[in-house]
């Protein structure tokens, strides 16, 4: 079983408990503006370019097949002739170019994610799959945690839950935790920040949440697209009354992923967005926590 992923994080902290190593797995059924992956959100290689690492030599106008890349003091791809092959982060002596995307076996990685696993079993952390949305490939997903649980992993799923049910059913049972987020209460506003209707979600989340397995659902906390009061209550009440097990962790908005468009030729359109102040972010944790649902800090 052979899936596509975009990055490995060892050590990671913030994926479920203990120390992990999650992988990103490619492709996600959303669009949000604030996607802090904007490389994991389609299938294929996104050829990412850091002019700061360019020694300006060359070479990758050389290896380009299609005339995409041109190199005048500086190299500027053409994203419009770019046909995402890698030849030019192949040639690259610099590490100035890169191609993120790679396919992988389930065993490979599973391989790939347990040299930490000492540190697994010391902290009581194991493997997280996250993207993209790992069920963007639900097959490989499957395998892959399977193989993870068979090592006596502990495994954590973060998903935005657009699925067909029938994916959710196939994995129900394989994630010890599943990371879930929900964005936006009302249909519309989903549709129009996000590129698709919440319904499935929602009704995923609800099948999820009827299921018992442990879950912990996240809320992005976003200036102007997410945090309106109105917003936040009706999510707070809608998890309350779906799922009072699980806890809510906001996820506040992080200005860290606009050089990462930058390096894509993506447009980011949260350019002149601030961060939230602390006073900020506990008002958000506060309407929240009123609408009946525990907030994890
Ligand atoms: S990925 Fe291929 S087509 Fe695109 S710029 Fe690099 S060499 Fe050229
Ligand atoms: S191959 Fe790498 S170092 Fe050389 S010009 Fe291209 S980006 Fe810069």
């Amino acid at each position: 079983m052979t899936g596509e992923i975009f990055d490995i994080k060892r050590f990671a902290v913030h994926d479920g408990p203990g120390i992990r190593a999650t992988a990103f797995l490619k492709g996600c059924p959303l669009n949000c503006a604030w996607c802090h992956n904007p490389e994991g959100k389609r299938p294929g290689s996104e050829i990412c370019l850091l002019e700061l690492q360019c020694i300006g030599c060359g070479a990758c106008a050389k290896a380009c097949p299609n005339g995409a890349l041109v190199f005048d003091s500086a190299p500027a791809i053409s994203r419009e002739r770019c046909i995402r092959c890698g030849r030019c982060a192949k040639a690259c002596p610099a590490g100035a170019i890169a191609a993120k995307g790679m396919k992988i076996t389930a065993e490979a990685l599973v391989a790939e994610l347990s040299k930490e696993e000492i540190f697994f079993q010391a902290s009581g952390g194991g493997i997280t799959l996250s993207g993209g949305d790992p069920l963007f490939q639900p097959e490989f997903t499957a395998e892959t945690l399977r193989l993870a649980r068979a090592k006596g992993f502990h495994t954590a799923l973060e998903t935005c839950l657009y699925a067909a049910p029938s994916v959710l059913e196939a994995l129900l049972d394989l994630p010890d935790l599943w990371i879930v987020d929900i964005k936006l209460m009302d249909e519309e506003e989903h549709k129009k920040k996000t590129g698709r209707s919440n319904a499935p979600i929602l009704k995923n989340y609800e099948r999820l949440a009827a299921s018992g397995r442990p879950m912990l659902t996240r809320i992005p906390i976003i200036p102007g697209y997410t945090d309106s009061i109105d917003n936040l209550n009706s999510i707070g009440k809608y998890i309350a009354a779906t799922n009072a097990k699980s806890a809510a962790e906001p996820m506040f908005y992080n200005p860290l992923a606009e050089s990462k468009y930058k390096s894509y030729d993506m447009e980011y359109s949260l350019l002149r967005a601030q961060p939230y102040t602390e006073e900020q972010e506990d008002y958000y944790r506060n309407i929240i926590t009123a609408a009946g649902v525990a907030v994890i800090i």
